[in-house]
């Protein structure tokens, strides 16, 4: 179901419909605030899974293609995702996550009206449409996940050590 590639020390597994990551993708794609007919129509994503991670903080990002990119490989957007970190959580902090990554996707318009797809940083919006429908749990789970999974030593020295997550 899915192509897998290793480059240096890491694997990258493209997602193909039907995989489970895909299916969140879906799920989660009509309820991100850039949807609808007159915004983003048609914007083409790619989703890789990397083992063991992004990084060890990051446990997704959303990068836009650049123009050749777009031209050669036919994609607007990558989503990464940290492959050991996707794999430990739950499915409704994974559709979260997706749901996170995807409201960094941003349209501006121009004087003709045609739309241009662009990313946006994080501001308090974004955070808040996420935080008033799924409150903060979700995001304190992703980040003991990660502490267990990549800071067993620093928790050692300060059980309440949590690192300083990137989504
Ligand atoms: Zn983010």
């Amino acid at each position: 179901m899915t192509k897998s590639r290793t480059i240096g020390t890491k694997e990258y597994e493209v997602q193909e419909e039907g995989s489970d990551v895909f299916n969140i993708f879906e799920e989660m794609y009509p309820k991100c605030e850039f949807y609808g007919p007159s915004k983003a129509e048609g914007a083409k994503f790619k989703i890789i899974k990397i083992y063991p991670n992004v990084s060890r903080t990051v446990a997704a990002r959303i990068v836009r293609a650049n123009a050749r990119l777009k031209l050669f490989a036919n994609v607007d957007y990558v989503i990464e995702i940290s492959g050991e970190t996707w794999d430990s959580i739950t499915d409704d902090v994974r559709k979260i996550l997706m749901l996170h990554e995807l409201n960094h996707v941003y349209v501006t318009y121009k004087k003709d009206g045609s739309g241009k797809l662009t990313l946006k940083d994080h501001d308090v919006q974004d955070f808040m449409s996420i935080i008033k429908e799924h409150g903060i749990d979700w995001f304190a789970n992703l980040g003991s996940t990660m502490g267990s999974l990549y800071f067993e030593k620093e928790k050692e020295d300060n059980p309440d050590f949590v690192p300083n997550i990137k989504l």
